[in-house]
């Protein structure tokens, strides 16, 4: 039997804490932070995440503003308005919720959002200081991950981790992180030949990667430590899976995360902690 590690009940323990803590800003500060979403469309799960941002801010007491627009706004509208916002002294965090309608580059809206305000930690600069390893606001995902790993007494130093998942949100920054942690990190991708020989290698194999249940029992050896980023659809039963397949490989995994109520409430958890981050860097 693995230990699970439920990111909804360390995040709700976090939040918590942030609620406390931010309970105490408007009088030390005159206010509480500012977080400001941007919704482009009407893409479903796209509004569940902006719904479920709104909700954490609610929670931590964070004033929260999601600003809707249509998915016929022009890439030059998006932009003008993200400027409007990094000019705005009463807002301390922007996020814009991704993924863009195929017209509006997001590389564009990720660099017009002031490094200051990058809530996500998306931005080059904050991408360049992570990899520099200088102070930054780190992408929330991956810093939820090392939270978890943290909060159940996973040792890191030392460690092979592999990470199957190349992408700039969560594959890379994790890796990064988990090389900061002083692992042994090596990461896969759709490309690498012989997947099983290294993941059955790791003694923590984070996925991410966007295929349901992708990693099976053969996959990993026994002991190892599992973080499921995956959110997929399973296409037999309709319902919210990882890219592990949990039935499979908890068995095997000394520690393991569930999907949903893993990964999902600590990255929002982040989000939650890099705006107030970024509201008392300016106070
Ligand atoms: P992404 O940008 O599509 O990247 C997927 C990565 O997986 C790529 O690097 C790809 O390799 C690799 N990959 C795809 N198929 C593979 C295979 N058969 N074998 C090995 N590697 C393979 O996805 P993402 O944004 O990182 O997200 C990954 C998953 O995490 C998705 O399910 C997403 O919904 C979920 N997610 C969850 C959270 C959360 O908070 N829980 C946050 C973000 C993302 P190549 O580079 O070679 O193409």
């Amino acid at each position: 039997m693995a230990k699970i590690i439920s990111g909804k009940e360390l995040s709700a323990k976090l939040k918590a804490d942030m609620a406390a803590q931010v309970a105490e800003f408007p009088e030390k500060y005159g206010r509480v932070p500012h977080l400001v979403v941007i919704l482009v469309g009407d893409n479903p799960a796209s509004v569940s995440y902006v719904t479920g941002k709104a909700k954490a801010s609610e929670t931590v007491g964070i004033k929260n503003t999601t600003i809707r627009k249509p998915e016929t706004i022009s890439e030059e509208e998006l932009l003008s308005l993200i400027r409007e916002l990094n000019e705005d002294d009463s807002v301390d965090g922007i996020l814009v919720q991704l993924p863009l309608p195929k017209h509006i580059s997001e590389s564009k809206v990720i660099e017009t959002i002031s490094k200051a305000k990058d809530v996500d930690g998306f931005h080059p600069l904050n991408v360049a200081a992570l990899w520099q390893k200088e102070d930054c606001v780190l992408p929330c995902t991956p810093k939820g991950i090392i939270k978890m790993l943290k909060a159940a007494g996973v040792g890191i130093k030392g460690k092979r981790a592999v990470v199957i998942g190349r992408s700039n949100i969560v594959g890379l920054p994790v890796a990064k992180l988990l090389l900061d942690e002083n692992a042994t990190v090596t990461i896969a991708h759709s490309r690498t030949e012989n997947l099983a020989e290294l993941t059955r290698q790791a003694e923590i194999l984070v996925v991410a990667i966007g295929r349901p249940k992708f990693v099976t029992a053969d996959m990993v050896s026994e002991g190892t430590v599992v973080i499921d980023v995956g959110v997929n659809r399973d296409a037999e039963t309709g319902k919210l899976c990882g890219d592990v397949d949990y039935a499979e490989v908890e068995p095997k995994a000394s520690v393991i995360t569930p999907v949903p109520g893993g990964v999902g409430p600590m990255t929002i958890c982040c989000l939650m902690e890099n705006t107030i981050e970024c509201f008392l860097a300016k106070h």
